[in-house]
């Protein structure tokens, strides 16, 4: 038992109810605190700030104050967004919901004293602590990059200037030059964001250097919505993406960020941009936490709870939970099961039984779009997969056209969503 829940019981309330029952905050209400304002963190602040009526004390701790949301940062890419457009403040969750925002790195986690540490000096208790840090970059995943090769071999899988970064890389690469890529080994973020990425950045060359070449080594034989994009790609981009797989050495890569070549399988490529999607972990917070197993975050699927502390709920790509992928849209639909569940436990509010969906959208070129997605529900093991649909090949412009503008709509609707 904590030394807060103790000092509670002090007041005197019937011990059962106290020990389930929130500790409250100065205003006496429960608190929650949010580390990570993405897609899962954003979205549980607004939701939690909302749908208690301001019953809940809600601390969204975010190191940046723009974020810019991988989704859609391969469009910008290609061409088809600007910047700005990807770009999100939190303004609107502080001045309409009342979220606090805090903007630090949280550095610490007490899990018996249930707080947190921040990188300015500040601690945070809570009630319920809500952690959807994204992603980190397992070490040493590919021989010769780390993250301080990372201006010079970009990548790109956490955006901002990263993102800024690749792009100019690519808008400068001499005639004729090659684009490599490594493609990261499952699970990871998003698993159809490198081919679609592939894809914008066929487009662009093909606008702006129409010789130029682009290569891929990819560790996995098979891949996200793989016969799309390959139709898709001899269809727009004929004879200019070689992409690498297992059988053909594509899983045994090491790079050299100073002399800028490749290595794949003992044969040497020199590249002109060389994009490195490293395997990936949960955000370091979870491991300091103590709350990972392997490199993610166990969760009960029915509310998100950490499998290793009640207290804690886990959201988005940091999370091992089954059969949904690492996205934006699986985040933004897991922070509401979560925050169904906290309001629940924390303000007898109803709890429902959780339903989550996911839709990954992908351009492919002008007006081409794919999807796939699928419904889950929560079981004592895993989110399991309810159904699914996906994009079939062959298919007509105006399907294809039609495919693209629902992800506009999507875009719209679920940063709205998430940053209000
Ligand atoms: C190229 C690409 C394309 C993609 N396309 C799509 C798509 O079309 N559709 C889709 O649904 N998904 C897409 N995704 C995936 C999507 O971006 C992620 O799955 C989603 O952002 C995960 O949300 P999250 O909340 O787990 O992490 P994030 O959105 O990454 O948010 C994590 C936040 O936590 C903060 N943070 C980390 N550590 C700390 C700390 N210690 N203290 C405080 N804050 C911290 C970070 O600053 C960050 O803002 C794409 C991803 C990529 C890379």
């Amino acid at each position: 038992m904590t030394l807060n829940r103790r000092a509670f019981i002090g007041t005197g309330a019937a011990a059962a109810t106290v020990l389930s029952a929130p500790m409250l905050g100065a205003q006496g209400k429960p608190r929650v605190v949010v580390v990570g304002g993405g897609a899962g963190g954003a979205t549980a602040a607004r939701y939690a700030a909302k749908d208690s009526d301001g019953a809940i004390d809600v601390t969204l701790v975010e190191p940046t104050r723009a974020y810019y949301t991988c989704f859609f940062s391969n469009l910008y890419i290609g061409g088809f967004r600007d910047l700005s457009s990807i770009g999100h403040s939190y303004g609107t969750l502080a001045s309409d919901f009342g979220v606090n925002v805090v903007h630090d790195w949280a550095v610490g986690i007490d899990r018996d004293a249930k707080t947190v540490s921040l990188a300015g000096g500040a601690v945070l208790p809570y009630d319920r602590l809500i952690l959807s840090p994204g992603i980190d970059f397992v070490d040493d995943a590919v021989p010769g990059w780390s993250v301080a090769a990372q201006n010079k071999m970009p990548h790109a899988y956490k955006a901002g200037s990263q993102t800024e970064l690749l792009k100019a890389q690519i808008e400068a690469m001499p005639e004729g030059g090659l684009y490599a890529m490594v493609a990261p080994p499952n699970p990871y973020r998003c698993p159809p964001g490198p081919y679609e990425r592939v894809s914008m950045v066929a487009h662009l060359l093909k606008e702006i250097n129409p010789t130029a070449k682009i290569l891929i080594a990819d560790p996995k034989a098979k891949f996200s919505k793989m016969a799309l994009f390959q139709e898709g790609w001899q269809k727009h981009y004929g004879g200019m993406i070689d992409w690498i797989g297992p059988d053909f050495g594509g899983g045994n890569v090491s790079v050299n960020p100073d002399e800028m070549n490749l290595d794949i399988d003992g044969v040497v490529e020199n590249v002109d941009v060389c994009n490195v999607i490293p395997a990936q972990k949960a955000g370091r917070i979870c491991e300091m936490a103590g709350i990972t197993e392997g490199n993610w975050a166990p969760v009960v699927p029915a509310t998100m709870q950490s499998r290793m502390d009640e207290n804690i709920h886990v959201l988005g790509d940091s999370t091992n939970q089954g059969d949904m992928p690492k996205s934006g849209y699986s985040a933004n639909s897991q922070a509401k099961v979560a925050v169904m569940a906290i309001r629940g436990a924390l303000t007898g509010s109803r709890v429902f039984p959780a339903k989550f969906s996911n839709t990954c959208w992908s351009l492919i070129n002008t007006d081409d779009g794919v999807k796939v997605g699928a419904s889950y529900q929560a079981t004592d093991e895993k989110i399991a997969k309810v159904d699914g649909f996906i994009s079939q090949t062959g298919e007509d412009s105006a399907l294809r056209k039609a495919t693209y503008e629902e992800s506009l709509g999507w875009y719209a609707g679920i940063t709205e969503d998430m940053f209000g």
